[in-house]
């Protein structure tokens, strides 16, 4: 499937600067132009894919194996303890480019960071869900 090109190809082809923190044959991590916190970091595929379930296998294990070596060199240069991984699917998810993008945003001790509304609901037929998903998975 192809996808529309986007500001990160642009970054990926050296088009546009970034100020880049890691690269690998299948990743590249820069930081956000926009930090929600300092130390906010982009890590994105090379592969152009839009959302998470259009991605490969093979990009998807790249990206995961790389991300526990970053969020630590993140924690390192800024002194944070905590930070979340954000990854935005869809506009009314609140993703803007249209690239697979996975977001490392410190939580700093002056509360900068991830503001989050999180409304808890009740399971209620669980394991009937859970078995529907299990039907669907490739
Ligand atoms: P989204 O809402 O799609 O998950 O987040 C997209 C992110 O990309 C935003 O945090 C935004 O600041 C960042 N961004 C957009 N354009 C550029 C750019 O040209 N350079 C960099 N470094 N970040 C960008």
């Amino acid at each position: 499937m192809s996808h529309a090109s986007t500001i990160f190809d642009a970054i990926l082809a050296g088009e546009i600067p970034c100020h880049r923190v890691y690269e690998d044959d299948h990743v590249l991590a820069f930081l956000d132009i926009g930090p929600v916190s300092r130390g906010h970091v982009l890590v994105i595929p090379k592969e152009r894919a839009a959302h998470m379930h259009q991605l490969s296998d093979d990009s998807a294990a790249a990206l995961g194996r790389v991300l526990p070596r970053l969020c630590r060199a993140v924690m390192k240069a800024t002194g944070c303890e905590h930070y979340n991984l954000l990854q935005n699917n869809g506009a009314p998810a609140h993703q803007a480019v249209f690239h697979v993008h996975i977001h490392i945003i410190p939580r700093h001790e002056d509360g900068s960071g991830l503001g989050i509304e999180w409304k808890a609901g009740q399971l209620g037929d669980g394991e009937a869900l859970a078995s529907r998903i299990r039907d669907f998975i490739q």
